[in-house]
């Protein structure tokens, strides 16, 4: 009944929660600590945060730290950053592992109470039962079998590692997670937190619902393909209740997925792309975690504005990127600086006939309508570069207007016999001539030792995966994209020099860019990468 009253993209949350009242509603986040946030996570994050501040209640960030194989610090540290640039406020930061101790003396309890066996079928063969709705011989252990099982998986010994601890619901459910599903087991790897102290441990089934209860959590939202989990988590809780007197009620809410075009959004596909070199790590601009996407130019508040936007749908679509750069397009256009860069390779030297024997400097706003964006010094002299893209446009006799300058016209044009390429242009200045009446506003910069242009190594970037929709049953690594970064130099203008990492610019008539290494001299280049601006061509 939760999903009464939803809208696809409403634009809002506008369905409540079942049975929340202000002030006592508790929300919580729980990331595994096994991979950077991804756009999805940030979905989960901003939802519990947008409930616990709708109801005046509580936000939990939890790390749900119960498998020692796929956890490390490394990403305990940088979800803590991702927290803290998706400016999620929260009450309070608690582990999963904390609650090792009372987990294990609820597993204790649980075999008393007969909900719970031993089970030593090997992994594939119990899969096979599960599918077929076969119980396992082991399901008739007596207590006292399980309890002698349950020391020595505690110990981790041989025959501690060969068992499981399932929880006895039924194998002829049709609900396929309600046949037996595990709920402790063994593993003799390294805890980031508790290092080799215990030798078995809780499943998500199993922890997720005793944790939620234990913290008081009033609502645990779930995103919708768990549906099929929610009778399997209101048994598993029941069970608790049975054995902890005491332990509080906990409702689950489903929201949907979030899924994005040409993307996976797995922490275990997303670790394969880090672990195999086919990115630059985590936070490479063409990951859709939130470190990728703020290092593509992404600013935090067209994310937020882009996840409220999603409503309350439980429909699990697939987003177009187009729509999220659209809305920070929105955000940095009337802000961002205005630089002019020309491409290195074919560019082609535009000579003035009447142009300043001695090169002029004016000095000209970042951007027109932004006053803050401060101003910026721009060399006029007898020599310009221009574009090749823009050259070969050009025919003799067409008046032009130069930005920042005024109009010119173009008397010659000299082109490489084979290839057809400008290699040189001549024109007069017409300073008096209407900028309205001209076709191309040309992109320039002046070709004089006076002025001294910076390298630019300017990056773009495609998906990393090519079929649009990836489904549940395709092999992703079929889809992988072989080319995804193209690198191209250019010639900056001289002001470029003081662009700070991470500050947004627009080069004239080229598109939206992020700083991703400033000026360091010593011939390096700065280093900006493209910002999609939602247009189609955007990737
Ligand atoms: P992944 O497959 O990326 O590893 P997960 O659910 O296994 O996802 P968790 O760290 O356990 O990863 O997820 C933390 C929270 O984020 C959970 O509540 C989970 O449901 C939610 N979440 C994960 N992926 C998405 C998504 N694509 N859209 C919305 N919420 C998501
Ligand atoms: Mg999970
Ligand atoms: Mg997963």
């Amino acid at each position: 009944a939760t999903g009464a009253g939803a809208t696809d993209g409403g634009g809002s949350f506008d369905i409540g929660l079942p049975g929340a009242e202000e002030g006592k509603v508790v929300t919580r986040f729980p990331p595994e600590p096994s991979g950077y946030l991804h756009i999805g996570h940030a979905k989960a994050a901003l939802l519990n945060q947008y409930f616990a501040d709708m109801y005046k209640g509580k936000l939990l960030v939890r790390f749900d730290d119960t498998n020692p194989s796929k956890e490390k610090d490394e990403f305990v540290e940088n979800i803590m950053k991702d927290i803290a640039d998706l400016g999620l406020r929260y009450d309070r930061l608690t582990y999963t592992s904390d609650y090792f101790p009372q987990l294990l003396e609820l597993g204790e309890k649980l075999i008393r109470s007969g909900v719970m066996y031993a089970d030593d079928t090997p992994v594939e063969a119990m899969r096979d039962q599960r599918m077929k709705g076969i119980e396992s011989a082991c399901r008739g252990r007596t207590v006292e079998e399980n309890l002698a099982i349950w020391e020595e998986m505690k110990a981790g010994s041989e025959v501690g590692l060969a068992n499981a601890m399932r929880f006895k619901i039924d194998m002829k459910s049709v609900n396929g997670t309600m046949r037996d599903p595990v709920a402790f087991r063994c593993n003799l790897t390294h805890h980031w937190r508790t290092g080799t102290k215990y030798k078995v441990y809780p499943t998500y089934d199993c922890a997720c619902p005793f944790v939620d209860a234990i913290e008081g959590v009033t609502h645990a939202l779930r995103t919708s393909e768990y549906r099929d989990r929610e009778e399997q988590y209101y048994w598993i809780l029941s069970a608790y209740h049975k054995v902890w007197p005491g332990l509080p009620h906990v409702h689950i809410w489903d929201y949907s997925r979030l899924n994005f075009v040409n993307t996976v959004l797995s922490k275990r596909k997303l670790t394969w792309f880090v672990d195999t070199g086919r990115v630059d790590g985590w936070n490479d601009p063409r990951m859709p975690t939130v470190q990728g996407i703020l290092r593509r130019g992404l600013r935090i508040e067209a994310l937020k504005e882009f996840i409220l936007s999603q409503g309350a749908s439980k429909n699990i679509t697939f987003q177009e990127w187009d729509k999220i750069w659209t809305i920070n397009k929105k955000l940095i256009d009337p802000v961002c600086p205005r630089h002019t860069a020309v491409e290195e390779e074919g560019r082609v030297l535009l000579t003035l006939e009447d142009g300043p024997a001695e090169p002029e400097v004016v000095v000209v706003a970042r951007h027109k309508k932004h006053p803050p964006a401060g101003k910026k010094a721009v060399t006029r002299a007898r020599q310009l570069w221009i574009d090749q893209a823009d050259a070969t446009t050009l025919s003799e006799g067409e008046e032009v207007t130069l930005m920042e300058w005024g109009n010119a016209v173009v008397k010659t044009i000299t082109r490489d016999p084979t290839t057809g390429a400008v290699t040189a242009l001549g024109g007069v200045l017409n300073l008096s001539g209407d900028v309205k009446k001209t076709r191309l506003k040309l992109t320039w910069l002046a070709a004089d030792p006076s002025c001294e242009l910076v390298t630019l190594k300017l990056v773009d970037f495609d998906y990393l995966i090519t079929k649009k929709k990836v489904e549940e049953d395709d092999n992703f690594m079929d889809l992988v994209n072989p080319t995804t970064k193209f690198e191209k130099t250019a010639l900056g203008d001289p002001n470029m020099r003081t662009l700070q990492k991470g500050e947004v610019l627009q080069l004239e008539r080229k598109g939206y860019y992020i700083v991703d290494e400033p000026h360091r001299g010593a011939g390096a280049p700065i280093v900006l990468f493209n910002i999609p601006d939602g247009r189609a061509k955007s990737t």
